[in-house]
């Protein structure tokens, strides 16, 4: 994972956004800007286009219409894995392993990008190869270990439980050594003490320098670790500030909160 630099200036300034599906504007005119080494929140009922976000900001979607900068330089039009490449990591609303492989191996998916072995050196097995797969095991274990998985690592991923499935893709996002990591409700379907292990495990990876925008729907987690917060309703940025102004705004309590705020 990389240190921390320049935090506080801009990662992705994303402006007047437009995704439309036909006559749905999935997201109208969004104008979004993350700062770098912050955890910012992206939050609004279903169906308000937070994951078509995500969607368009991972290269996806290409949006009909708005310009989106990532380190300066466009992501408008590159391919889902060039923008990955380019430090963009993300993991789904649904989890998305390979279940038949194991821990240690989903992670190592993420890894190939980084090693030069060719395909004829993995068939021979040279030296190069091999010391790639020894380095290749050592980062993913690593990996693992930062989500507190390096016990798991031989389990076949769809053996996990729910929870640990979530952190195991987090583990594989993360094995992109990304600038960006987008989480699409990491905490769905966790139980309490899961979700405490996650809020922990994403601030270390704020920590590392890595900055992170957050699509969650438990208002508590949000709250207690998001240095910002956008809300979408129809498409629409209606709000967006520190946490406890935005849940204090009006518009966010009538379209979102009403009385499950907490
Ligand atoms: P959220 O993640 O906030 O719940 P989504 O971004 O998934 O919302 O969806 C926003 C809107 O866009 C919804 O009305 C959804 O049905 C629509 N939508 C999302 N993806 C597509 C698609 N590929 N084709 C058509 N409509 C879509
Ligand atoms: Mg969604």
């Amino acid at each position: 994972l990389q240190a921390v630099k320049n935090t506080g200036e801009d990662l992705l300034v994303a402006k007047q956004v437009l995704m439309q599906f036909g006559g749905l504007k999935a997201i109208n005119q969004v104008d979004l800007r993350i700062k770098r080494g912050t955890i910012h929140g992206l939050i609004g009922p279903n169906g308000s286009g937070k994951s078509t976000m995500m969607n368009v900001l991972t290269g996806i979607y290409v949006p009909t219409a708005g310009s989106i900068e990532f380190e300066g330089r466009s992501v408008v039009g590159r391919t889902s894995s060039d923008i990955a490449l380019s430090g963009i990591a993300r993991t789904f609303q649904n989890v998305q392993l390979f279940g038949e492989m194991t821990a240690l191996q989903n992670v190592q998916v993420g890894l190939h990008h980084t090693f030069d072995s060719n395909f004829a050196d993995i068939a021979l097995a040279t030296p190069r190869s091999r010391r790639e797969e020894a380095a290749a095991t050592q980062r993913g274990m690593g990996l693992l270990a930062f989500v507190g998985l390096a016990d798991l690592a031989d389990e076949q991923a769809r053996n996990l439980p729910y929870g640990k499935q979530r952190l195991l893709e987090i583990a594989r996002a993360l094995a992109l050594d990304p600038q960006l990591l987008l989480l699409d409700e990491p905490a769905a379907g966790l139980t309490a003490p899961d979700i405490k292990e996650l809020v922990s495990i994403i601030r270390k990876i704020r920590d590392h320098g890595i900055t992170v925008i957050l699509i969650e729907h438990h208002m508590d987690v949000v709250m207690s670790i998001c240095d910002t917060v956008s809300v979408l309703d129809f498409g629409q940025k209606i709000a967006e500030g520190q946490p406890a102004e935005v849940q204090a705004n009006e518009k966010v309590i009538e379209a979102y909160l009403g009385g499950t705020a907490t």
